[in-house]
């Protein structure tokens, strides 16, 4: 993993923006139609405070 040498939001690709690291979190719905499950990625993303607002995500 490569840090890219201006800071974007991994999520939007905005620049120049206050980032913050998250794990972005999944949800998906089994078929069967039960509750959403939730799967957190382990690879940290650099989120900016609108994405932060929108997108489930943990920060550890
Ligand atoms: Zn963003």
């Amino acid at each position: 993993m490569s840090e890219p040498a201006a800071a974007t939001c991994t999520s939007c690709g905005d620049a120049g923006v206050l980032l913050e690291r998250v794990h972005r979190i999944y949800l998906t719905w089994p078929e069967d139609g039960g509750p959403a499950v939730e799967r957190v990625v382990d690879e940290p993303e650099l989120w900016c405070a609108v994405c932060r607002t929108q997108y489930p995500h943990e920060v550890r």
